[in-house]
C-alpha cells in the first residue's frame, strides 16, 4: 500500500489539522516526464493514455486519498490540482476516477472542491437530497461496472434544504411540484421517526445523517454494488460534510452506518 506521511497522519480522524502543503509527489513528476517524453516522440493518444495507470488500487487508499485531499481543502492548503496539457489531452481516451461520489446538488457543497481533487479523480453525481434512485443508481452501476471504481461516497452536508423539506408536515410538502415531491418521497422514510432533539443544528445533522444512512443501504442493495462489495473490490461509506468548517465527518464502520 502507498503511504504518504501526510495521510498517515491524518488515518481516521478526519479531524486533524494539516498545516503543510506536499510537494508534488516524485510519481507525478515521473508521469510528466513520460508524458512529455512520448508527446515528442509522436506517440498517438492510446499509448499515451496507457502511460497513466490509476494509482489508487484498493477501497483503503481511496478514502485515504479524499481524507487527506480535505484536509488540505479546510486547513487552507488545497491544490487545486490541474492536469499539465499532455495530461489532459491523454484523459480523452479514458478516464479512471478512484471514487463515485453522491452528494448534493447545494452550491455550497461542489464536490471536486471539498475534496481537493483534480480532473478525471472523481465520478461526481449531484442531486438535491442525494437520493439513490434509477437514474442516480444506473451512473453509480456505470462507475463501477465499467470505470472499476474503488469507493462508493453518499455525502449528506449541514443545512440541507431537501432534508430539511422532506421533515415538513405532508400537507406542505404536498404543496410541491410532483417531482420535487419525488424526490422528498424517498428522503421522508429516513427522517419521520427520529428521537427527539432540542436543539435546532443537533437536530438537521441527525436527519441528514439519518439519510446519508438510509440512501447507503438502498445503494448496498443494488446488485452491481454488492457484488463488488463481496469481491472486495468496493467500499461503500457516508459522509457528512460541515459547511461551516468545510469538514467532512465520515460514516466507515457497520455501526456508524446502519440505519438506527
Ligand atoms: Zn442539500
Amino acid at each position: 500500500m502507498r503511504r504518504t506521511t501526510l495521510a498517515l497522519g491524518l488515518l481516521g480522524t478526519g479531524r486533524s489539522q494539516s498545516t503543510a502543503t506536499p510537494a508534488p509527489s516524485q510519481e507525478a513528476s515521473q508521469l510528466e516526464n513520460k508524458l512529455r517524453e512520448a508527446v515528442e516522440k509522436g506517440a498517438t493518444m492510446e499509448e499515451i493514455a496507457k502511460l497513466k495507470t490509476p494509482t489508487i488500487r484498493t477501497p483503503e487508499e481511496a478514502i485515504r486519498m479524499l481524507k487527506v485531499g480535505n484536509a488540505r481543502f479546510f486547513g487552507g492548503h488545497a491544490r487545486r490540482p490541474e492536469l499539465s496539457a499532455n495530461e489532459r489531452r491523454a484523459q480523452i481516451i479514458t478516464q479512471t476516477p478512484f471514487a463515485v461520489i453522491l452528494g448534493c446538488s447545494d452550491s455550497r457543497v461542489p464536490i471536486e472542491i471539498v475534496y481537493d481533487q483534480g480532473l478525471g479523480e472523481i465520478f461526481a453525481i449531484r442531486v438535491a437530497g442525494e437520493i439513490v434512485e434509477p437514474a442516480t443508481a444506473g451512473s453509480i452501476e456505470y462507475a463501477i461496472a465499467h470505470l472499476k471504481t474503488k469507493l462508493l461516497v453518499v455525502m449528506g452536508h449541514e443545512g440541507c434544504g431537501a432534508v430539511k423539506a422532506a421533515m415538513l408536515p405532508e400537507k406542505e410538502r404536498n404543496g410541491e411540484p410532483e417531482n420535487v415531491r419525488f424526490l422528498l418521497d424517498q428522503i421522508v422514510p429516513s427522517v419521520s421517526n427520529l428521537p427527539k432533539i432540542r436543539d435546532e443544528k443537533a437536530r438537521m445533522r441527525e436527519a441528514v445523517i439519518a439519510n446519508v444512512r438510509m440512501q447507503v443501504k438502498k445503494a448496498g442493495e443494488n446488485p452491481v454494488v454488492k457484488a463488488a462489495v463481496e469481491k472486495k473490490e468496493l467500499a461503500v461509506i457516508g459522509a457528512y460534510y460541515e459547511i461551516s468548517s468545510g469538514q467532512v465527518d465520515f460514516l466507515e464502520t457497520e455501526d456508524e452506518l446502519s440505519v438506527k
